[in-house]
């Protein structure tokens, strides 16, 4: 990947509050000439997207492959491919999309008609995490532009070089006057959290989630915010395990969600050395060590975790309360399935919780009495991947949903319009309320 070196420049000058102050007002400008809101505009950047991806397919892999070892095949599918598809659905249904809704009057406002109308909010903040740094990315882009937003994309600077990389191919294909990329971690992104924004969209971990939440509140800033947790995977004691195990293994490593990945043939490393080393400890923990029945092999200078199995891990374990986002599973075992219910519904509502058992009343049961960002059913993430579900999480696994046509709602504005014409009118409704008029 030596190519790569001389595409990918860092950040030359630092990033302040001054800085990102002149960059909103200079986007709100361009917003409020009203060029965004136009079918053409959003119509000829998403094209630019599709664009953008299948002539940068290489050096886009190659970018995720230096930041996190990504296998081509996971980065073709979970990355490419996966952004490719929202960005031609939201082509292809725009317009629909953008067509006002009509509603039905009441005998109230009599004779008149009713319109929902979606219009932009203006200028929003993205800002995204470093496991799927492409996808997580352009996918909120992608939504930002449909629904006729300026937007500021802040990628994670853990993934540096596809950070660098969408600073330089927006700028090549995107409108830069309406859409951007500030690279940097903390006080870049601090800088930015200090402006006034119509929407910030975040993705990450709960705890900046709560800062950006604060950042947001003083401006009464409305946020997005995408975060993680642990996912609970149930499974039915008479079910295809083999099934079972497959899929719950394939969705915990073979596509990042565990941090780390199976490709075909390697295992890819953890992002940095801080989150090695936390990982590490997590399993070294008193108590836990001894319930590693699979993995448990570790290789500090190439950053690698083999994947860990582990039974019967204490409650009380740093692995069980928090969020894991490494290659570990632990497993815990119930006397009866409903007792795993119990076990989610105790702790925080997760992104995602999956079953695996053909018993209907108990589908039933799972998805009517245990609350989470989404579900599976004999699945585990992929739904994740269907553009008609929302994905987001609840309580503290996040606020709103995006992906699809739930992308353009988060970034749009539903107002309510009355059409009345001067027919029709009555001095009923006028005071002074007279005896007479009290009579009628
Ligand atoms: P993170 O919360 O550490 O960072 C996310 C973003 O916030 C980055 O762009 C980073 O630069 C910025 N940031 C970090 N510290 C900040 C601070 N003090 N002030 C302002 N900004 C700050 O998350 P991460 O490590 O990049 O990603 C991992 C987390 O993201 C996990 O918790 C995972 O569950 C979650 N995640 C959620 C989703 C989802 O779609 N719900 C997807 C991927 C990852």
């Amino acid at each position: 990947y030596a190519t790569l070196s001389a595409v990918v420049k860092p950040q030359e000058s630092a990033f302040d509050g001054k800085e990102a102050a002149l960059l909103v007002d200079e986007l709100r400008t361009s917003f409020n000439t009203g060029r965004t809101r136009s079918y053409e505009w959003r119509i000829s950047q998403l094209q630019n997207i599709a664009k953008m991806i299948d002539e940068q397919e290489k050096s886009i892999t190659e970018a995720l492959y230096q930041d996190l070892s990504k296998p081509e095949l996971e980065a073709f599918l979970a990355e490419l491919s996966n952004t490719k598809s929202s960005c031609m659905l939201a082509i292809k249904e725009l317009k629909n999309w953008m067509a006002p809704e009509t509603v039905k009057t009441s005998v109230t406002t009599f004779p008149s008609s009713a319109q929902i109308v979606s219009e932009p909010l203006g200028v929003v903040l993205v800002i995204s995490a470093w496991n799927f740094p492409f996808l997580l990315s352009v996918e909120p882009v992608i939504g930002a532009i449909s629904a006729g937003n300026a937007v500021v994309l802040k990628p994670s600077e853990i993934a540096p070089a596809t950070s660098s990389l969408l600073a330089k191919l927006f700028s090549e294909y995107l409108d830069e006057t309406t859409i951007r990329v500030v690279q940097g971690g903390v006080p870049e992104t601090t800088a930015l959290l200090d402006q006034k924004w119509d929407k910030i969209f975040f993705t990450g971990g709960a705890r900046v989630g709560r800062i950006v939440m604060a950042a947001a509140a003083k401006k009464l800033t409305p946020v997005v915010l995408e975060l993680g947790g642990k996912c609970p995977a149930l499974v039915d004691s008479d079910v295809n395990l083999q099934v079972a195990a497959r899929r719950i293994i394939t969705g915990k490593w073979a596509c990042n969600n565990g941090q780390a990945c199976i490709g075909s043939k390697d295992v890819s490393r953890i992002v940095n050395s801080f989150h090695f080393k936390r990982l590490e400890s997590m399993m070294k923990e008193n108590g836990v060590a001894n319930k590693i029945v699979h993995g448990g092999q570790t290789m500090e200078d190439k950053l690698k975790i083999s994947p860990t199995i582990l039974v019967d891990v204490p409650e009380e374990s740093s692995m069980m309360q928090e969020e894991i986002f490494g290659p570990l599973l632990p497993v815990i075992t119930v006397s009866k399935i409903e007792d795993g219910f119990q076990v989610i519904r105790s702790k925080p509502k997760p992104l995602a919780a999956y079953l695996f058992t053909d018993n209907k009343v108990l589908q039933n049961r799972f998805v009517e009495n245990v609350s989470a960002g989404g579900m599976g059913i004999n699945e585990t993430v992929l739904h994740v991947t269907m553009k008609d579900l929302p994905f987001g999480g609840v309580g503290e696994s996040g606020i709103g949903a995006y992906h699809g046509k739930f992308s353009y709602e988060t970034f749009s504005h539903k107002k309510g319009v009355l059409y009345r014409s001067f027919d029709g009118d009555s001095d009923l409704r006028y005071p002074p309320y007279t005896p007479e008029k009290k009579r009628v």
